[in-house]
């Protein structure tokens, strides 16, 4: 069963008082940096919600009927509406049909939830339509809104809602709560450091081939820079392992040989495993050509979703990399 994380105590406890006073607010907006919890935090008060038991335990039993029907997916007084497959955007079809829904009595006689998930992403139809619902829910309504960007969000959405702010927990907790869920093999202080301080974003990073990815991309750009492979090559690589992740590391990785000729200090650096190949990387090169190519790396992370030539972009990219970083004695 989905448990609440230890950082989440607080506004766990807050929103209990509420919900035990009878005053819990119909709109709520959960916001806070992103790999930290916030769409599991809901679906727990959610489920907590809708348990025969869950006000007086304070969580939900994981055995009554409701329980049992929310842990198979099928519980009918909830809803969670995030974009389609196909799409990156909710749109106004998705929240109409559930503002309907929300119209309707429930089924066991107490709330009905929906949460809405990046709630950022809906458009501005579909935000809209959701506005009449804020303003005048049904008896029992218990909307949540679950964003990492809330200022995306049209002003008449934010001003409906009671806010819930998260943000990055503790350190050491965190250390300890992510080394709990990786392979013994891994640094968790440093996944933590990768995914800024938020664990679930730590853990997920541990998980699947995306550290083994980040090495490929470090050994293709150590490639590039001595002239073994093309920039074209590279760039198909790189497609091949996915545009934004490589992009992502890249960024990160220039961000960190800011942080070493800024402050001098080595142990700055959140990528503290290629720290050696970081340095060596930004010997020669000024202060002003990083921020430079930082600037043009945050362009192209920007641009490469639905770009109509990636491979382009991705070439540029590339080879832009290759002038930054190209050792010194090799310079004409
Ligand atoms: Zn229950």
């Amino acid at each position: 069963m989905n448990a609440l994380l230890p950082w989440h105590r607080t506004q766990w406890q807050n929103l209990l008082a509420r919900l035990r006073a009878g005053n819990l607010p119909h709109a709520l907006l959960l916001s806070g940096p992103a790999g930290i919890g916030k769409k599991q935090f809901a679906a727990l008060f959610v489920q907590t919600v809708l348990c025969e038991t869950g006000l007086s335990l304070g969580k939900p039993c994981g055995r009554c009927q409701s329980c049992l029907l929310y842990a198979a997916g099928n519980h009918p007084d909830q809803r969670l509406v995030s974009p389609l497959e196909s799409s990156k955007v909710i749109g106004v079809d998705q929240v109409r049909e559930v503002c309907q829904y929300l119209a309707h009595t429930s089924q066991y006689g107490g709330h009905k939830a929906i949460i809405i998930t990046p709630a950022e992403q809906m458009n501005i139809n579909a935000a809209n339509s959701l506005l009449k619902t804020l303003e005048e829910p049904s008896t029992g309504s218990l909307i949540l809104l679950v964003s990492d960007r809330p200022g995306r969000l049209p002003a008449t959405v934010l001003s409906r809602c009671q806010h819930l702010n998260f943000t990055i927990p503790d350190r050491e907790e965190a250390v300890e709560w992510v080394r709990g869920r990786i392979g013994a093999d891994m640094d968790p202080a440093l996944l933590l450091s990768l995914a800024e301080g938020a664990p679930l974003r730590a853990v997920e990073l541990a998980q699947g081939d995306v550290f083994p990815e980040r090495a490929r991309i470090m050994q293709e750009l150590e490639k590039l820079v001595q002239g073994i492979e093309s920039p074209t090559g590279i760039a198909e690589q790189f497609l091949k392992i996915g545009a934004q992740q490589t992009l992502y590391w890249m960024y990160n990785w220039v961000a960190d040989m800011i942080r070493h000729l800024s402050c001098g200090g080595e142990s700055r650096m959140v990528n503290r495993d290629l720290q050696e190949k970081l340095v060596k990387l930004a010997r020669g090169v000024t202060l002003l050509g990083l921020h430079r190519y930082l600037q043009q790396l945050s362009e192209a992370l920007r641009l490469i979703e639905g770009h109509a030539n990636p491979q382009l972009l991705m070439e540029n990219i590339v080879m832009d990399w290759q002038d930054a970083f190209l050792p010194v004695r090799t310079r004409i």
